[in-house]
């Protein structure tokens, strides 16, 4: 009898590649990878004060991020925009 392993709640994306991959999400400290062009910014209000987005996205697989440097979230970070 195998025993199969359960699939990860979190799918992962297949188009994305190994430096995106290695990306922490969601962590303020978290580097980004050379490959991620930077874009857009805009500042967005949120309760505690301004906070400001930047768009990157990556030359190799095309996946769009965005940055959120939140100076009192330390899990605002990376994130990937779906879509
Ligand atoms: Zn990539």
């Amino acid at each position: 009898m195998t025993q199969d392993l359960t699939p990860t709640p979190e799918s992962t994306q297949p188009k994305m590649c190994d430096s995106c991959a290695g990306v922490q999400q969601n962590w303020r400290r978290a580097r980004g990878h050379p490959e991620l062009m930077q874009g857009t910014h805009r500042t967005v209000a949120h309760k505690h004060g301004q906070v400001t987005i930047t768009r990157y996205q990556c030359e190799r697989c095309g996946t769009v991020w965005d940055y959120e440097n939140n100076k009192v979230n330390r899990h605002a970070g990376w994130s990937v925009v779906g879509g």
